[in-house]
């Protein structure tokens, strides 16, 4: 590896231990999930001509009219989906919205296997191929319409929704196992919840996460 090389890893090692800094002060308690964000080379996922801002804790654009998530959005409904009770680590879990695919690398490696849903097909296509690249093997792929789960592998004992619907799309909720969670923003552009949804039994318990400011979930697919 060259000087030039070396010197940016270097600098990007430090830049990384800063972002896990700041999350770990923002309330990011999870070990699993600060070492996620320590370890997955977001830089790779966004533009070159982005990649000095890759560690910033920021949403940048990554093309189609679509963003990355900030990296604290992305800790924390990590964190809310896999911290539980139990030592159970979640085992079927469903994504709606790869985009890039840094969340589906963060989320990987935390749960037995990661269906990933995409509606643009270039988007999907370029994040495929990233995560492959980086080894990241327990993931399945789907060029399609999220707002209606992936029936064939239902229930899923965790759904992470990365765009935001204007309601809660039932079909979400009934792909649930018991005990299974359904994190997702929700409301419209400038007024987003972030939600936490878990199946105890008939019931559904709902809590809160924190605002949040999210794309659009849209149906279909392009
Ligand atoms: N998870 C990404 C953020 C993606 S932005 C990250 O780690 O940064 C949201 C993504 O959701 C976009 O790529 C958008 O195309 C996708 N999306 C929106 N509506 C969708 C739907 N109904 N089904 C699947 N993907 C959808």
């Amino acid at each position: 590896m060259g000087e030039q090389h070396r010197g940016i890893g270097m600098t990007s090692a430090r830049t990384r231990e800063r972002l896990v800094q700041r999350l770990a002060a923002s309330g990011i308690r999870s070990a699993a999930v600060l070492e996620r964000i320590r370890t997955v080379p977001r830089h790779l996922f966004i533009d070159e001509a982005l990649s000095s801002r890759a560690y910033e804790d920021s949403a940048l654009p990554i093309g189609q009219g679509q963003t990355i998530s900030q990296p604290y959005i992305v800790a924390l409904m990590t964190q809310a989906l896999i911290e539980n009770g139990a030592d159970r680590r979640p085992e079927k879990v469903l994504e709606v919205g790869t985009g890039c695919g840094y969340q589906t690398a963060v989320l990987a490696p935390l749960v037995g296997q990661l269906f990933t849903i995409e509606r643009i097909s270039a988007l999907q296509r370029a994040a495929r191929q990233r995560l492959s690249q980086l080894g990241l093997g327990n993931i399945r792929y789907r060029h399609g319409d999220g707002c209606e789960g992936w029936p064939g592998q239902a229930p899923f004992d965790g759904i992470i929704v990365t765009a935001a619907p204007a309601e809660v799309p039932p079909v979400l909720l009934d792909q649930l196992a018991p005990d299974g969670r359904l994190v997702i923003p929700v409301g419209p552009t400038g007024s987003q919840e972030l939600l936490r949804f878990t199946r105890r039994g008939e019931e559904i318990e709902r809590e809160l996460l924190s605002r949040v400011s999210f794309v659009p979930l849209l149906e279909g697919k392009s």
